[in-house]
């Protein structure tokens, strides 16, 4: 079963389209790259995936299920920003641990249990530290879980932001530009890192960038955006040799 169905989303701000009817179906497990030139709506579109806007019309569908009304907590996906959105109070520990700490809430809330200790509790929060101390060990930031996000270099904050999505074992990862505030050197080393998280995970990654090449070398598909619609979606070698039109070959840089 596809994972993820757009089908025919627009999207307005005012009296404008900024998104003109995209349809996309990403597979389960699938690394997809969302290319394109700046404010051709790529960030719009993750945010509506994400749930974090709705659209104007149009379904997205996850796992067969359409999502409109469905609150971005109960999507069961994970959003890396470009910005990190780290707490800088918190510690590395306990910033990896707010997706599980918020989802412990909200069940709590459903439970009539007042003035004792839920059984189960103490084992919970010995998962809860299982969990975030794998994240780490997996992203290889284990000896940084005390520090806080002020003591951290950009690249070690990029990671931090990466265990705190993977710690809840989404269905998707969406990534919006999650490397464009590495330096070059850096950011080739956590392409290559993000691509291995991909590997081992086999979870669904919708990766935003207006890098072409970081689309090129990471991806099983890509899928070019302009203006408010998809141009292409095909694998990087197909695209290259056989852009759908020459604003693809160009963007691409492809012959054409
Ligand atoms: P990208 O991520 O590809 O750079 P965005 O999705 O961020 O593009 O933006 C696409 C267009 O939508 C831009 O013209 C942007 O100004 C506009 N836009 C995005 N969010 C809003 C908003 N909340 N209100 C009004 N316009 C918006
Ligand atoms: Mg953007």
């Amino acid at each position: 079963m596809a994972e993820l169905a757009i089908e025919n989303v627009t999207k307005r701000f005012g009296d404008t389209e900024v998104l003109k009817g995209v349809s996309l179906t990403i597979q389960d497990g699938e690394f997809l790259s969302l290319v394109g030139p700046s404010g051709c709506g790529k960030s719009t579109l993750l945010r509506l995936i994400a749930g974090l806007e709705t659209q104007t019309s149009g379904s997205i569908r996850l796992a067969g299920q359409d999502v409109q009304g469905v609150r971005a907590a109960d999507r069961n996906l994970s959003m890396v920003f470009q910005s990190y959105a780290l707490y800088p109070h918190l510690s590395v520990r306990d910033n990896i641990a707010v997706p599980l700490r918020m989802r412990r809430m909200t069940g709590r809330q459903r439970l009539p249990v007042v003035g004792r200790v839920m059984p189960g509790a103490r084992a919970a929060t010995r998962q809860m530290a299982a969990d975030v101390t794998h994240a780490a060990k997996t992203l290889e930031i284990d000896h940084l879980l005390d520090r806080k996000p002020g003591q951290l270099s950009g690249g070690q904050r990029q990671r931090v932001a990466l265990a705190r999505a993977m710690v809840r074992d989404p269905a998707a990862f969406l990534l919006d530009e999650p490397l464009s505030n590495l330096d070059a050197k850096l950011r080739v080393q956590t392409r290559v890192e993000i691509a291995e998280l991909h590997r081992r995970l086999g979870a669904t990654f919708v990766y935003v960038t207006h890098d072409q090449v970081e689309a090129m070398t990471m991806s099983s598909r890509i899928a070019v955006m302009m203006g408010g619609q998809i141009l292409q979606c095909a694998a990087p070698d197909q695209i290259y040799e056989d852009p759908a039109d020459i604003q693809v070959a160009e963007f691409i840089g492809a012959p054409k």
